[in-house]
């Protein structure tokens, strides 16, 4: 196992005070309260190897996390839980239906408020009656709980002219730029949309870049080690992302999404003039 842990502030950096790391820790958007509980121990056990010869700082963050589940190190999973990589949304996983998006195809069928019509419960018609036993088994007059000319309110799955149904056809579609993947739905009715829709999104998918990671890489933000080496340990089919493992050297995809599609329009008219 690992035996040299060093923060990076010690040589590219102005030294920074155990002090200093925790409030940045603290301060850092990205550290959920699991990264953050495996940061601290890892900030400690450098602290702590420092100033103790001969002491290994992950063996002792490995003990300090302690074991979770009867017998498994915490450390171990919260190490491979920080393993840099891209980790998609919920739609996209393969849901079964019940729990699936609803569809976003188009409404099959405008939504019309109808006027409210009075039902009145027939009587059974094989049963033989008196009249006056008729007249005293008829139902009371409906209850109008609405007036007339009410329009009930907005059904949320038909907002937008979305159809709403219960999903079964999934299509993954990949951002050109991020790589990241958004899930569009579609019912049985809409087969042929998310036909459609598959076959559109096809060509853009298969130039997408691998995406960009979303979560994990934190440990080589704060401390120098052979994180790689780490990672393959405790996840053994892990691939490093071509972005780095550093969280700090990825992308922003907030600044690559924000950018606005009229620019992307104007290029393309620039080109074409030039090709000319
Ligand atoms: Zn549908």
């Amino acid at each position: 196992m690992l035996h040299s842990v060093s923060t990076p502030s010690q040589e590219d950096k102005p030294k920074r005070s155990f002090a200093e790391f925790v409030a940045a820790v603290y301060e850092d958007e990205r550290v959920g309260h699991e990264a953050r509980e495996l940061l601290l121990a890892v900030g400690y056990a450098v602290d702590l190897a420092k100033r103790e010869d001969g002491v290994s700082p992950l063996k002792v963050a490995h003990r300090k996390l302690g074991v979770e589940q009867g017998r498994k190190a915490r450390y171990d999973r919260l190490v491979a839980d920080d393993a840099p990589r891209y980790k998609p949304p919920r739609e996209a996983a393969d849901w079964h239906p019940s729990g699936a998006p609803s569809c976003e195809g188009p409404r099959l069928r405008p939504y019309r408020p109808r006027a409210y019509k009075p039902r009145y419960q027939p009587n059974p018609p094989d049963v033989p009656l008196l009249a006056d036993e008729a007249r005293a088994r008829r139902l009371p007059p409906p209850v109008l709980h609405v007036t007339p000319g009410y329009t009930p309110p907005r059904d949320w799955r038909t907002e937008d002219g979305v159809c709403g149904a219960q999903s079964h056809h999934r299509v993954l579609e990949k951002d050109p730029l991020t790589g990241w993947i958004t899930a569009h739905w579609f019912c049985k009715r809409h087969k042929d949309h998310a036909d459609r829709v598959a076959e559109q999104v096809r060509e853009q998918n298969e130039q997408a870049p691998e995406p960009i990671p979303n979560t994990g890489g934190l440990l080589p933000c704060y401390f120098k080690a052979d994180w790689e080496k780490v990672y393959r340990h405790f996840l053994p089919h892990w691939e490093p992302p071509r972005y780095g493992i550093c969280a700090d050297d990825w992308p922003s995809v907030d600044e690559m999404t924000a950018r606005p599609t009229r620019h992307t329009r104007l290029r393309v008219v620039i080109g074409s003039l030039e090709g000319e």
